[in-house]
C-alpha cells in the first residue's frame, strides 16, 4: 500500500449526499476530500435524475398547453422529434450546475479527487484514476454517500437501445411514437405521464391495482383520469411474464393475462439498488442488510465507528431533497459539530403530470392506526384560482386525528403541489391545529385557498360531531 494521504474527513460520492456533506465539513475548518468516479459532478440527481427529468417535463408541459389551445395555435410536434431539441435547455442547467459546486468547492477548499473509491480497512480508502493509478487515503471520519443505480430484473433485456431503463431513457435519440413503462413507482409515473404529455402513446404495466400505493386512491385515481384522458393507457393488476426486441419494429410485451403490448420502446423502471459492489465494503467491517442497503443509526452513523452513510445508499425515501439534509447532518455528526433539530417530517415530490405531493400520513394509513380520523377535501375546480388558470383537475385532502384538530397529513394532487404542500409541512412541524387555516387569511385568488376550504370541510364536521355527542347521539 502506498503510503495514505490523510485528510480530517473523507466523502465518497459527489451526489446531493456527498456534495453537502463535503461543504459542510469543510466550512466547519476541516480538511475534505471528495472522491468522484465520474467526470462530471452531481451524481444521478443532476447527471441522469431529478434536473434532466424536471427540464424535460418543463418542455413536455409547454407542449401540452400549446395542443390544449390548439384552436389558437394549431400546434403538431413534427415526425421524428429528436429528443435533444425537447431539453435543449438541459446541457445549460447542467453545466451551471457542474460550474456552480466545482466553484463552491473550491471556495471551501474541498479538494476533488476524480478516480473509484474502494475500502482497504475502517480508516483507508484506496482510489483508482481512469488511467490505472492507484493512491490511498485515511481518515477517522468517512462518509458513504454512492447513490443508486436502476434495478435490472433479471427478465427484462434492457439494451439501451429499444429496451431502457431510468438512468438511459433521456439517451433516446428520437421521440418515440409509442413507450410501453413497466412500473408504477414515482420515476415510472412520472416519465409515462410526460412522455405522454408530449404525444407518445404510453402504456404503463405494473402489478399493483394503482400506481402510486404508498397515496390514497382518489389522488392517484384523479393522476390516473388525467393520464388515461390524454391517451395513456394504464394496465394494473398485471404481470410482465417476458418482454422483447422483435429484430424489427417492436418491443413486445407479453402478459400474464395473455394480453400483449407492441411498442417502439420500453422503459423499466422497477426501483433502484444501492451502489455499493465497487466499494468492497467488508475491508471496512460493513455488510449490507437484506434490501442490499447500508444500514444507519439516527445519527447516520454505521455499524463501524466513523463510517458514516448517506443518501439512497441508504434507502428511502431516496429523494435530491432528503439525501442533501442527511449529508449535511452526517458531516455534523462525525465531526460532532450542532446540526439543528432532526424533522422527521419529510414532504414526498411527485413531477408526474399532473404534480403530486404529500407529507406526513396518508388517510388509508391513518385509519388503519387512529380509526375514525377527520377529512376535508377541497378540489381545485371549487377554488376560484382552480377556475381562472383552468386548473381544474386537481385536489387537497387534510388528514386530522379523531378529534379533528391535530394535522396528520396532507396530499394535493394538481398544479403546483410540490410547492403547496410546504404551506401544510410547516403546520404540521409547529404542531398548528387544524384551525389554522381557516385563522389566517390567505391570498385570493390562489390554489392556496384549498387549505382553508378543506380545514373548513373538518371543523363542520368536528362541530357536528361535537353536536350529536351532546345531543346524546
Ligand atoms: C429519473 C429520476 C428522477 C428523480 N427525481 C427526483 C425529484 O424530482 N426530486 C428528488 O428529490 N429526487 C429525485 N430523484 C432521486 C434523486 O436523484 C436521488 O435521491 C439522489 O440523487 C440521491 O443522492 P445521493 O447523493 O445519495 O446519490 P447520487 O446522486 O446517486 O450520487 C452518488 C455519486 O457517487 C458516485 N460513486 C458511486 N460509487 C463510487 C465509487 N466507488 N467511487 C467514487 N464515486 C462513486 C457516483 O458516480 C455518483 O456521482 C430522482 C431520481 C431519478 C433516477
Amino acid at each position: 500500500m502506498n503510503k495514505p494521504i490523510a485528510y480530517d474527513m473523507l466523502v465518497i460520492g459527489s451526489g446531493p449526499a456527498g456534495q453537502k456533506a463535503a461543504v459542510e465539513a469543510a466550512r466547519s475548518g476541516a480538511s475534505v476530500a471528495l472522491i468522484e468516479k465520474t467526470r462530471k459532478l452531481g451524481g444521478a440527481c443532476v447527471q441522469r435524475g431529478t434536473i434532466p427529468s424536471k427540464t424535460l417535463r418543463e418542455n413536455a408541459l409547454r407542449v401540452r398547453n400549446m395542443r390544449m389551445n390548439a384552436q389558437l395555435s394549431n400546434f403538431k410536434l413534427a415526425e421524428d422529434t429528436e429528443l435533444a431539441t425537447l431539453i435543449t435547455r438541459l446541457n445549460n442547467v447542467l453545466n451551471a450546475h457542474d460550474e456552480y459546486m466545482r466553484k463552491q468547492l473550491e471556495r471551501t477548499k474541498v479538494n476533488l479527487i476524480h478516480g473509484r473509491a474502494r475500502f482497504l480497512s475502517p480508516q483507508d480508502v484506496e482510489v483508482e484514476s481512469v488511467r490505472g493509478e492507484k493512491q490511498t487515503y485515511s481518515s477517522g471520519h468517512i462518509l458513504i454517500a454512492t447513490g443508486s443505480h436502476p434495478r435490472k430484473p433479471p427478465d427484462i433485456p434492457v439494451d439501451h437501445e429499444h429496451l431502457f431503463d431510468s438512468d438511459s431513457i433521456l439517451s433516446m435519440m428520437y421521440l418515440p411514437k409509442s413507450l410501453t413503462v413497466l412500473g408504477g413507482g414515482v420515476i415510472a409515473s412520472e416519465y409515462a405521464s410526460i412522455f405522454q404529455a408530449l404525444g407518445v402513446s404510453v402504456t404503463m404495466i405494473d402489478k399493483y391495482p394503482h400506481p402510486l400505493g404508498f397515496l390514497d386512491n382518489d389522488l392517484t385515481q384523479t393522476f390516473l383520469n388525467d393520464f388515461t384522458q390524454m391517451g395513456g393507457t394504464w394496465k394494473g393488476n398485471t404481470k410482465v411474464t417476458r418482454c422483447y426486441w422483435n429484430g424489427m419494429d417492436a418491443v413486445i410485451t407479453e402478459c400474464d393475462n395473455g394480453t400483449e403490448v407492441r411498442s417502439e420502446k420500453l422503459l423499466c423502471a422497477a426501483g433502484r439498488v444501492a451502489n455499493v459492489k465497487e466499494l468492497e465494503i467488508g475491508n471496512a467491517g460493513l455488510e449490507l442488510n437484506d434490501r442490499g442497503l447500508i444500514d444507519v443509526d439516527d445519527q447516520l452513523e454505521t455499524q463501524v465507528r466513523g463510517i458514516y452513510a448517506a443518501g439512497d445508499v441508504i434507502g428511502p425515501p431516496s429523494l435530491a431533497s432528503a439525501s442533501m439534509e442527511q449529508g449535511r447532518r452526517a458531516a455534523c455528526n462525525s465531526l460532532e459539530i450542532t446540526s439543528g433539530l432532526v424533522h422527521s417530517v419529510i414532504p414526498a415530490g411527485i413531477y408526474s403530470i399532473p404534480e403530486l405531493s404529500s407529507v406526513g400520513i396518508s388517510e388509508t394509513h391513518a385509519r388503519e392506526k387512529f380509526g375514525d380520523v377527520f377529512v376535508g377535501i377541497a378540489r381545485f375546480d371549487e377554488i376560484a384560482r382552480g377556475q381562472i388558470s383552468g386548473a381544474l383537475n386537481g385536489m387537497l385532502k387534510i388528514v386530522c386525528d379523531t378529534d379533528g384538530k391535530t394535522i396528520l397529513g396532507i396530499m394535493i394532487v394538481g398544479e403546483g403541489a410540490t410547492e403547496l404542500i410546504h404551506i401544510g409541512q410547516m403546520a404540521l412541524i409547529n404542531n398548528s391545529p387544524v384551525d389554522i387555516f381557516v385563522e389566517t387569511v390567505f391570498n385570493f385568488p390562489t390554489l392556496a385557498e384549498a387549505y382553508r376550504a378543506a380545514a373548513l370541510e373538518i371543523i363542520h364536521q368536528r362541530k357536528s360531531k361535537a353536536s350529536r355527542i351532546k345531543a346524546g347521539f
